[in-house]
């Protein structure tokens, strides 16, 4: 079985990552079973799943599934049909929580569109298969299945649950690397083995520590210049954390709530590189002081927005 998953993986051309994402949710759905057992798992179930990793893809981490926009994959298509093509700064499940039916629809659109070479094709050899697809089972079978088994659904063999199980580590491993390894082609993003891994809602470490740090290299908002006094003091990434996918100090601003809010995960004003640039150089942050230029040149590249000056009254500022 081994064998059959690397080369399910590993092997073949790709237009897609959909086998990746099969692959993931089955690792990820047997790990979480209890029993082992043959399995039923409706395309529903995997659709769900589809559209979480895809969504955390395009609207979190704005990665480019292909340089060609019209081979976008289909996921992708729908997703920015109905959640549109912008950065979206609430978490999954906020986002979705007053759009149900969109999620719904979405869902739904994913299992009709999405797996009709995926499923079939993500098979070991001959006699072991890693599940049979509800196509594979005559029609006298399924005559005597539940009603619910009825739907499109593929019937995980208990082996293969077993081995998913078991090799989880070592398997996801090799998925994530191979998936990693077809996103690098059209990505420049930091951090993509990671965002790969992670495809959910971060939990963020807390900033709190480097509070004291740059409110004593400035004690003013970064971006509006007005002095904090005892106002509540935001901290801020600069490059936005979905994009950069780390807390270092040379990428952290102090800033007041109400810049803080407008700026949020979008790119300050251009003129800013040169403000945070020199506030690094002068306080012997050049260390780690990476070529700021570049990383804010990707991130607006990768689809991330730049915030309007007039918003952050940043003529003051500077
Ligand atoms: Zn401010």
């Amino acid at each position: 079985m081994e064998h059959a998953f690397i080369k399910y993986v590993a092997k073949g051309s790709n237009s897609n990552t959909y086998k990746f994402a099969l692959a993931k949710f089955l690792l990820d759905y047997s790990r979480s079973k209890k029993i082992i057992s043959d399995c039923t798992i409706s395309y529903n179930e995997i659709a769900t799943k589809f559209l979480e990793y895809y969504w955390f893809q395009e609207c979190k981490y704005k990665f480019k599934q292909d340089f060609n926009k019209d081979k976008m994959p289909v996921v992708i298509r729908l997703i920015q049909k109905y959640c549109g093509t912008e950065y979206i700064p609430e978490t999954y499940e906020k986002y979705f929580q007053d759009k149900k039916d969109i999620q719904k629809k979405l869902i739904s659109d994913i299992e009709k569109q999405c797996f009709k070479d995926v499923i079939p094709r993500f098979q070991s050899d001959g006699e072991n298969p890693f599940y049979m697809h509800f196509h594979q089972i005559s029609e006298s079978e399924r005559k005597f299945m539940p009603p619910q088994t009825e739907k499109r659904h593929i019937i995980l063999n208990y082996k293969a649950l077993s081995f998913f199980k078991e090799e989880y580590e070592t398997l996801t491993k090799i998925l994530i690397l191979e998936w990693a390894k077809f996103l690098e082609k059209t990505n420049f993003t930091p951090r993509l083995i990671s965002k790969i891994e992670l495809m959910k809602d971060p939990k963020r470490n807390s900033l709190n520590k480097f509070r004291k740090i740059l409110l004593e290299m400035d004690n003013k908002c970064f971006y509006c210049g007005e002095s904090f006094d005892n106002k509540t003091i935001h901290i801020d990434h600069f490059i936005p954390w979905s994009y950069i996918y780390e807390d270092e100090i040379w990428n952290l601003v102090q800033a007041c709530s109400n810049c803080n809010l407008i700026k949020s995960d979008a790119l300050p004003p251009k003129q800013y590189i040169q403000k945070i640039t020199t506030r690094n150089e002068n306080h012997g942050l050049l260390k780690w002081n990476r070529d700021i230029n570049e990383y804010y040149e990707n991130c607006f590249k990768a689809g991330f927005k730049i915030i309007n000056e007039e918003k952050l009254e940043c003529k003051s500022a500077i």
